[in-house]
């Protein structure tokens, strides 16, 4: 695994390093083995890519819906046959294991064919307007140019949810990707450029995150910024925002409640939710954290989910027998060690995990840990892990359940189990968060939005809905005499 490569920045469609040579590291978290540098944009670099946004703007606003369409469907067709070896980069920056990365390719390309078919359904109105020889008509035009940031835990995924709809909508984009996951995003701008995308509509700038931000955050010229990352860092944003008026879409976090009712099977319910939590070690903004299981079912559920946790391999995410990753670097590994302290001394029980293992001293690797005898005021209940940690916790009226789910200003994804159908509808409608997942952990498909609601964010990706975040309405008032 001794390879190494160099990612360049792309602006106004060349390949090439930062203007001041700067470059950083990019690990395997499995290793801390550099396994490739990215150039280091300076404020000068994203000037230049700003600018070159601007110009492309103005064609490629007025390109056909049709032929942007035919770029986004080619691109997808490419980055599929490619997705071996971006797969691989996947892993290798990431840490997930490669079926993982091979998922993760699947779900972009999905989206990218979805987009191709709705960047040619943007649909105005008209309507009779005041009197006979009048009408009313609205137009939908694409912002402009946008900045867009993304979190390292679905590198493709996120940035093609960024990336896709503004060249769907005919607008223009400057994107900073994670660290982690750079190489593999960089292999997707190039099938957008192989799919026959003109210069300077995507523009893919990396580095470290301030410098890049505060010069996208100035500037006049990006009209919409979309980020997908932490709560404090999209704060930070939307204060920044409001000097040049920016439209903003925030993908934030999330502490996912589940609610496991009492006419569940609670060994099925705790076998799915196992291979739920596992997924992508738990750095998932829409992972279950919170488990609110029926009295009844506490003690079975709470075993049988630990034990099937517990029992799934750690390692490198390119070994065929990985089930679970390292977490994704340092900071990470330091912040769940923390958690995790913190809420042994608050008193709830260890039943599984919670320790680094013992016979790995190299890569960011954390055993996944599952803890009972919960109270709701013990961190973990209420500050979001985004790692290999689930709390279970036990419930016995639905009122409480409710209250007690809904009780954090996150408001991203909930889940709910049961073979009743009308609680099943009774929950959904009574949690307060962007998506509801019934007997099932699947929170996100192309054709239907994904977002959340209160400090987990605004604006929806995905679905048909996704485009209109990249979109301005016009109303045109016609008078023929
Ligand atoms: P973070 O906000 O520190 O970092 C996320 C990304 O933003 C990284 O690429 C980082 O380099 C970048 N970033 C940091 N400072 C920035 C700045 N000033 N301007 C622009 N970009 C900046 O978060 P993290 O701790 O690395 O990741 C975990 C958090 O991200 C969790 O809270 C999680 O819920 C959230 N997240 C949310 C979603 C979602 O779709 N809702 C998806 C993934 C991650």
């Amino acid at each position: 695994m001794a390879e190494r490569h160099h990612i360049d920045l792309h602006i106004d469609g060349e390949w090439q390093p930062a203007i001041a040579g700067g470059k950083i590291d990019i690990l395997d978290p499995a290793t801390e083995e550099v396994v490739a540098t990215a150039s280091q944009a300076e404020r000068a670099d994203v000037e230049a890519a700003i600018a070159a946004a601007q110009t492309a703007y103005l064609s490629w606003r007025q390109v056909a819906a049709w032929d942007r369409s035919k770029v986004i469907r080619k691109a997808a067709m490419l980055l599929e046959e490619r997705t071996d070896k971006i797969a691989r980069l996947l892993t290798l920056e990431t840490g997930k294991p490669l079926a993982q990365s091979k998922g993760e390719i699947v779900s972009a390309v999905e989206l990218m064919d979805w987009y191709a078919d709705e960047a040619r359904r943007i649909f105005g109105q008209t309507i009779p307007g005041r009197n006979a020889d009048s009408r009313f008509m609205t137009s939908y035009e694409p912002v402009g140019v946008v900045g867009a940031f993304t979190a390292w835990n679905f590198p493709i995924v996120l940035q093609v949810r960024k990336i896709t709809p503004a060249v769907a909508t005919g607008c223009t984009i400057v994107t900073r990707p994670a660290e982690e996951g750079t190489s593999c995003v960089a292999e997707l701008v190039k099938c957008f450029i192989d799919a026959g995308l003109p210069k300077g509509v995507i523009n893919l700038v990396t580095g470290k995150p301030e410098v890049i931000s505060e010069t996208i955050m100035d500037s006049d010229t990006v009209r919409k910024v979309s980020f997908t990352g932490s709560i404090p860092v999209g704060q930070h944003l939307m204060r920044r925002a409001a000097d040049t008026v920016k439209r903003m879409s925030m993908e934030l976090g999330g502490h996912g409640p589940v609610i496991i009712h009492e006419d569940v099977d609670p060994i099925k319910v705790a076998l799915t939710s196992a291979a739920g939590k596992s997924r992508n070690n738990g750095q998932v903004c829409v992972s279950p954290t919170r488990f609110y299981v029926h009295k009844k079912h506490e003690q079975v559920f709470t075993e049988t989910f630990g034990e099937a946790l517990g029992k799934m391999k750690l390692g490198h995410g390119l070994d065929a027998s990985t089930e679970i990753g390292p977490l994704v670097n340092r900071r990470r590994l330091d912040f769940i060690e923390e958690m995790v302290e913190q809420t042994k001394a608050e008193g709830a029980r260890v039943v599984t995990g919670g320790k680094r293992p013992a016979d790995m001293n190299r890569g960011y690797f954390f055993e996944p840990t599952v803890f009972a005898d919960m109270r709701d005021d013990m961190r973990v209940m209420n500050d979001e892990p985004f790692g290999p940690i689930a709390a279970v916790t036990s419930f016995e009226t639905f009122d409480e359940v409710i209250g007690r789910a809904n009780s954090l200003s996150y408001g991203l994804a909930g889940y709910v189990f049961t073979q009743d159908h009308k609680l099943a509808q009774k929950t959904a409608d009574a949690l307060k968060t962007g998506i509801v997942a019934v007997n099932n952990y699947a929170a996100a498909t192309a054709e239907m939005p994904f977002g959340g609601v209160n400090h987990s964010g605004f604006g929806r990706e995905n679905g048909s809905q996704g485009l209109y975040d990249y979109l301005d309405v016009k109303f045109i008032n016609i008078a023929y005499t």
